[in-house]
């Protein structure tokens, strides 16, 4: 089945309801909201729009699940991720195009993320069963120290619209191998990935209520009750910074434990001596995954003096050669942005850095509709004080500047409120260390365009966020720690 049947298949095969306590259910006003394409700005269905008494219920889903679900074997609950990743690998390519459809990224790159939601579900169920604990005799002798590990509680996790499945499954992992029960709230432009994916936990065996999926159009109203309501005791946030502020405010009455994964302006660096046919392919990896439209995506290209120009030049090429369209197309690799006002935002900040200086090598400007295009665009000359030198872009927008010491390229790229990550290109392995250890980041892709592995500590510091997901730390963002002073008697 190919084109629009295989279109409305992915879409009808979704509930487009409220999952809650294991029961789909419409929202409790009987509201809907609508699903655009991007691509076309075309409905593609509408789903269930929560309110906040909705949220509640789920939360009240999620708390009378806890305590069965803390209790559950950790083999058991692994067991059930495992067959969860069996399930979507099975289904890439049908999960793949309904990822296109409402977030606009082309098919490949839409496979390459259901792949990579895949996996931490695959990590978090062999992580499930390797929490471990301490048993130590104390200093004095007289006492052992015993230490055990439990879950937190009922999670709320909250996850946006540019990756929509793996923001979720490097969330809902950790969660379930713990032995936390969880409400997830997709963002409103790309629920259905979401909602796919609670339909293969259910499938999978996910007991009721220990996942819930709420969808709203006012997510501010419905999640504020849930986060003030104190009986959620976690909060898992993937969005952008401004969002972050607000939700830590929020959580703050109740002391939520809070993990937080936010905006970055990733620097990439590129030395004389790095290998240029490396760092090419890094940078349009590094700057267009996702349409440029990642927390990870680079923002600031800062290329030394001896190589810039055939870097800008090289650049320029291989952004002219790619194809835009819907993301569904053959030979697509642009697709479109989210919507309009990220392609207005994206326009405002390249007008913002030519009006101060710097010079259109290709591209500079949207696409007319339908749809929400950008032309893939390189710049060179950025002066230091351009508003895209400070703000995430997200868009395919190539900014290039040079500099001439590493001194200097190192308080620019650490001159910003974010510390996400950096990309470094060099092949001295003495400047590599050095450079790497000193940028104020949470990762660091050295010779390499891509950081994201679910096997790999994620995450930032400064204004990016706190906590680490994937890797093996990334389930004690679900797990409390617990010590057991005992007294032994001669
Ligand atoms: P966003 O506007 O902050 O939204 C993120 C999520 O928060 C969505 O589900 C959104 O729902 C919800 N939300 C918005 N306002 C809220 C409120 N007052 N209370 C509760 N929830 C609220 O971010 P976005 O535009 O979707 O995503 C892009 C941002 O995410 C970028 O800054 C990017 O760097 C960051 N990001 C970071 C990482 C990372 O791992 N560090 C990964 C991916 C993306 P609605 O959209 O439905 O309102």
């Amino acid at each position: 089945m190919t084109g629009a049947a295989a279109e409305t298949k992915v879409i009808d095969g979704v509930a487009k309801e409220l999952y809650i306590g294991g029961a789909w259910q419409p929202a409790s006003g009987g509201g809907t909201f609508p699903v655009l394409d991007p691509a076309t700005g075309a409905e593609l269905c509408s789903v269930a729009d929560a309110s906040p008494a909705d949220g509640i219920a789920a939360l009240d889903a999620a708390v009378a699940a806890q305590r069965f679900w803390a209790k559950h074997p950790p083999r058991e609950r692994g067991e059930i991720l495992r067959r969860s990743y069996e399930i979507i690998t099975e289904r890439v390519d049908d999960l793949a195009l309904l990822m296109t459809l409402e977030m606009g990224k082309p098919l490949a790159e839409s496979r390459g993320e259901v792949a990579y939601a895949a996996e931490f579900f695959r990590w978090f169920a062999e992580e499930a069963v390797r929490i471990d604990g301490g048993y130590a005799v104390s200093p004095n002798g007289t006492g052992r120290v015993l230490v055990t590990r439990q879950p937190v509680g009922p999670s709320i996790l909250i996850t946006p619209w540019n990756f929509p499945m793996a923001m979720g499954t490097r969330k809902i992992g950790p969660a379930i191998a713990a032995g936390c029960t969880s409400v997830i709230k997709p963002a409103a432009q790309t629920p259905l990935s979401m909602l796919a994916l609670a339909g293969i936990l259910a499938e999978a065996g996910l007991p009721d209520g220990v996942v819930n999926v709420v969808t709203t159009s006012s997510s501010g109203a419905v999640m504020e009750p849930m986060i003030r309501d104190g009986r959620a005791r976690k909060l898992s946030f993937t969005g952008s910074t401004a969002v972050g502020r607000t939700l830590l405010q929020q959580s703050a009455d109740q002391v939520l434990r809070t993990s937080m994964e936010l905006g970055g302006n990733a620097p990439f660096i590129v030395f004389d001596d790095a290998d240029l046919d490396a760092a090419v392919e890094g940078a349009m990896l590094a700057k267009l995954r996702n349409i440029g439209e990642a927390c990870t995506a680079a923002n600031r290209f800062y290329v030394q003096q001896g190589v810039v120009d055939e870097f800008a030049r090289r650049m320029t090429e291989r952004m002219e050669s790619l194809g835009i369209g819907r993301g569904t197309e053959e030979g697509v690799t642009i697709g479109p942005l989210i919507d309009q006002a990220a392609v207005d935002k994206v326009d405002a900040l390249v007008s913002d850095a030519v009006n101060r200086g710097a010079t259109v090598l290709t591209g500079g400007s949207g696409l007319d509709g339908p749809g929400h295009f950008y032309r893939p665009t390189v710049l060179t000359g950025i002066p230091d004080d351009a508003r895209m030198t400070d703000e995430e872009i997200f868009g395919p927008v190539a900014p290039i500047s040079s500099f001439a010491t590493e001194e200097e390229v190192l308080a620019k790229a650490n001159d910003t409120q974010y510390g996400l990550v950096s990309y470094v290109y060099t092949t001295d392995f003495d400047r590599a260390l050095r450079v790497c250890e000193q940028l104020e980041v949470g990762m660091v892709g050295l010779n390499q365009g891509l950081v994201s592995n679910p096997a790999a500590p994620f995450g930032g510091i400064k204004h990016s966020g706190v906590g680490r997901e994937g890797g093996t730390v990334g389930i004690d963002e679900f797990l409390e720690t617990k010590y057991l002073a005992v007294g032994l008697r001669e």
